[in-house]
C-alpha cells in the first residue's frame, strides 16, 4: 500500500511539475526583465533596470525538465513557494563577445540586456547565471524576487507598430514564431520590406533541415519605420537615422553588422507573439551578425543576402559556432582549449562524447586530415571557432564555415532539436 501511495504521489508531483501544469504557474503574456550588463574582460555585474508585461508569450507552454545548457548567460525562473524550476533559457549577446576584445582589457562598459519568461501568477525568484569561460560552469551573478501583482510592472506596448503574419501555420504556442523587424526601411519602403521578408524567410524554410519542418513555422513582419533608409557604415562615414541604430564595423570589423539598442528591439518584437527575432536591414552591403536566443541580423539587398541570413539565423536559432578558422575577428581567448565549448558544432575533444562522436564512422581518423579524400566525410577536422589549432569542426564545409555550403549533419541535428523544442 505504501508503495502504491508513493507511486501515486510521485505521479502526481511529476505530472504537476512537468506535465499540464503550465497554466497553474502562468497566465497570458510575457514577463520582461530589463537589466544592464556592466564590466570588463575580467568581471561581469548585473544592474536591475525595470519590469515590463508584454501582451503575448510565443511558447512553448510547458515547464522545463532541466536548465538550458547552452549560451554564455543563462536565466532561470523558480516558483518562490515550491522552488520548482518554471523556466530556463541560455543566451549570448554582444556584451559577452565584447568582453573577449582588447578594449575590454582597458576599459569597463555597459550594455542593455533583457530576459523574457511566461508571465507568472504567483511570486517567483528570477536569477541570472554566467558561464565561466575557463571552467565552462555556470554561477549565479544576480537574483531578484518578483511579485507579478507589483504595480510597477509596466504593461504598455512601448513602440506599437503595424505588423503582418506573412506565413501562418497555426497556434503560436506550438509553432516556431519568427518576428522579422524592419530596420532602415523608410515609411514608403514597407512593400519592399514585406517582399524582402518573404524572400529571406522563404529561402530559409526551403533549405535543409528547415524544409522538412517548414509547416512548423510562423513568419511575422513587424513594419517598424525608420526616418532614413539604410544603416550606419562608420568606415565610410555613412550615418543613417534608423529605428534600431544598427551599424557595420562592430568591433571595427567592416562586415560585422549589429545593434546594441536592446530595449527597442524588444519593444518592437512585443507587437507579435515571437520565439525568435530577425532584424532585416535595408542595405545592399554584405554582412550580418547573430546571437544565440537574442537576435539575428542581416542585410536584404545583395546577391548572397539569403545565404548570409541563414548563417546568422544558425547562430541565433541553434547556438551554432562559426566553423571558420581564418578570420579577422578581433577576439582573444574566445574559446578555452581546456573545456568543451557549449556550441554543438565545435569540439576541443575534451568531451567529444557529448558532441557528434555517435555520428562518426569508427574508421575516420581523429583528427581527420583536411584532404580531398575526406571532402564529404563527417569527421573531426582541426580548425574552427576562429582558430586553426585546438578547435575541431565536423566537416570541411558547412554553412557555418562558408556561406554557399549546406548545413553539416551536426548543425542539422542541432537545428532539428530546436525545432522540436519550440513546436511540440
Ligand atoms: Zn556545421
Amino acid at each position: 500500500m505504501k508503495t502504491l501511495l508513493y507511486v501515486l504521489w510521485f505521479t502526481m508531483v511529476y505530472t504537476s511539475a512537468y506535465g499540464s501544469s503550465f497554466d497553474r504557474f502562468f497566465s497570458d503574456g510575457t514577463l520582461r526583465i530589463d537589466y544592464f550588463y556592466a564590466g570588463n574582460s575580467a568581471k561581469t555585474e548585473i544592474f536591475f533596470d525595470e519590469l515590463i508585461k508584454e501582451p503575448y508569450w510565443g511558447g512553448p507552454e510547458r515547464l522545463p525538465e532541466n536548465k538550458d545548457d547552452m549560451g554564455n548567460i543563462r536565466y532561470n525562473l523558480y516558483d518562490k513557494e515550491s522552488g520548482i524550476l518554471l523556466y530556463s533559457k541560455g543566451i549570448s549577446t554582444l556584451f559577452q563577445e565584447w568582453q573577449t576584445t582588447a578594449e575590454a582589457k582597458t576599459i569597463a562598459r555597459t550594455m542593455s540586456g533583457t530576459a523574457t519568461t511566461p508571465f507568472p501568477v504567483a511570486k517567483v525568484i528570477f536569477e541570472i547565471e554566467e558561464r565561466n569561460t575557463k571552467t565552462g560552469l555556470f554561477s549565479k551573478i544576480f537574483s531578484l524576487e518578483i511579485d507579478p501583482a507589483d504595480y510597477f510592472i509596466r504593461p504598455e506596448l512601448r513602440t506599437p507598430c503595424e505588423w503582418k503574419k506573412l506565413t501562418d501555420n497555426g497556434d503560436h504556442a506550438n509553432h516556431v514564431d519568427i518576428a522579422f523587424i524592419a530596420e532602415g526601411y523608410a515609411k514608403d519602403e514597407m512593400p519592399k520590406f514585406h517582399s524582402d521578408v518573404s524572400a529571406i524567410s522563404g529561402y530559409i524554410l526551403s533549405q535543409s533541415p528547415f524544409n522538412e519542418y517548414k509547416d512548423r513555422f510562423n513568419i511575422y513582419a513587424v513594419s517598424s519605420v525608420s526616418e532614413e533608409s539604410g544603416t550606419d557604415i562608420p568606415g565610410a562615414r555613412i550615418y543613417r537615422n534608423t529605428i534600431l541604430n544598427s551599424s557595420f564595423y562592430s568591433f571595427d570589423i567592416d562586415r560585422y553588422l549589429t545593434t546594441s539598442d536592446n530595449k527597442q528591439i524588444h519593444n518592437l518584437a512585443a507587437n507579435v507573439p515571437y520565439d525568435f527575432i530577425f532584424i532585416l536591414v535595408n542595405s545592399d552591403k554584405y554582412g550580418g551578425g547573430g546571437f544565440y536566443n537574442w537576435y539575428a541580423m542581416a542585410t536584404s539587398g545583395n546577391s548572397v543576402a539569403n545565404m548570409v541570413a541563414i548563417h546568422e539565423f544558425g547562430h541565433n536559432f541553434a547556438g551554432l559556432a562559426d566553423e571558420y578558422y581564418t578570420s579577422e575577428v578581433a577576439y582573444s581567448d574566445f574559446y578555452s582549449f581546456d573545456v568543451e565549448p557549449w556550441e554543438p558544432n565545435i569540439t576541443t575533444l575534451i568531451d567529444f562524447d557529448s558532441k557528434w562522436e555517435d555520428m562518426t564512422n569508427k574508421d575516420i581518423p581523429v583528427p581527420t586530415p583536411r584532404e580531398s579524400k575526406y571532402k564529404d566525410a563527417l569527421g573531426v577536422f582541426e580548425g574552427g571557432g576562429y582558430v586553426a589549432k585546438g578547435i575541431y569542426s565536423p566537416k570541411q564545409n558547412c554553412r557555418m564555415n562558408s556561406i554557399n555550403a549546406e548545413f553539416c549533419p551536426v548543425c542539422s541535428r542541432a537545428i532539428v532539436k530546436k525545432i522540436m523544442y519550440y513546436s511540440q
